[in-house]
């Protein structure tokens, strides 16, 4: 039986966009949902979102209120839906979840909103229409590795998805954005970008294209911190792969498209172990 949390269909004659779509017709594999209504897209978008903050937390991002997601509503692009203040990434749930305006007005929802979190986010948001969603988190080994100024090595296959698309930000480094200028100074340089590391703050990702991609790479981003404090830690010099490796490792295994194929394995397991997600 296939499972339907998975938005997963059996695999059609569709044009393929990434050399992980079966090429053999009538196999399960996720597919990315077309939607008649903004209804129908909203709904998705929401449930997504939810997934996402309990896929930050079974991967231990929280600390306390900070950290935050957000993705634009389909019909009214200046609304974003985020997770609420003071509720842990594993108690996020449809009904939680608030929709608010660039300056963090709440226009939906009874949960306050991470006003100084949200300062950064309404101002990416604002000044790129493109981009579709954001993710910041205080995680332990994105913290750790933001305090060297460092961007990373592209040591791995994995860390080659930031390959040209990550940068380190020193600007108002580890002071809370929760004043605009500070937003704005940072704004312009995070949009240009899939991850940045805010020195002596934290992770961000960026993306144009879903929550779902967002989220995971943000996963990724986390992961490629603790790797790289892992081989620092040792004093062996890791060995850098190529300039063309990186590039193509980019193209190829670290796109939009296969940030969101890989989220749909959490997003899978989050619908079916933790069915309050949608209540
Ligand atoms: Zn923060």
């Amino acid at each position: 039986m296939p499972d339907t949390n998975m938005d997963s269909v059996r695999t059609t004659t569709r044009e393929r966009i990434s050399i992980y779509q079966p090429e053999q017709e009538g196999l399960i594999f996720p597919e990315i949902p077309a939607f008649e209504t903004f209804e129908a897209e909203r709904k998705y978008r929401k449930e997504h979102l939810v997934a996402a903050c309990r896929a930050f937390a079974i991967h231990g991002f929280d600390f306390g209120f900070a950290g935050h997601l957000t993705v634009r509503d389909p019909e009214h692009p200046e609304l974003y839906w985020t997770n609420p203040m003071c509720v842990h990434f594993s108690q996020v749930r449809m009904s939680n979840l608030i929709l608010a305006d660039h300056k963090g007005k709440v226009v939906k929802g009874d949960y306050a909103i991470n006003r100084a979190g949200f300062v950064l986010h309404g101002a990416v948001h604002e000044e790129y229409p493109d981009v579709m969603a954001m993710c910041h988190a205080h995680t332990t080994y994105g913290t750790a590795w933001c305090t060297t100024g460092r961007p990373l090595d592209m040591i791995s296959q994995d860390a080659a998805a930031f390959y040209n698309s990550h940068a380190v930000i020193g600007a108002s480094a580890g002071a809370v954005a929760v004043e605009k200028e500070s937003g704005w100074s940072v704004a312009k340089e995070i949009g240009r970008n899939r991850g940045v590391l805010h020195q002596n703050h934290g992770l961000l990702t960026c993306s144009r294209h879903s929550i779902d991609d967002v989220a995971f790479w943000f996963i990724a981003l986390e992961r490629a911190c603790q790797q790289q404090l892992m081989i620092e830690a040792t004093g062996i010099k890791p060995q850098i792969i190529s300039q063309k490796t990186a590039e193509y490792s980019r193209e190829h295994v670290g796109s939009d498209y296969i940030g969101w194929l890989h989220f749909q394995t959490l997003y899978s397991h989050i619908a079916t172990t933790q069915p309050d997600m949608f209540a």
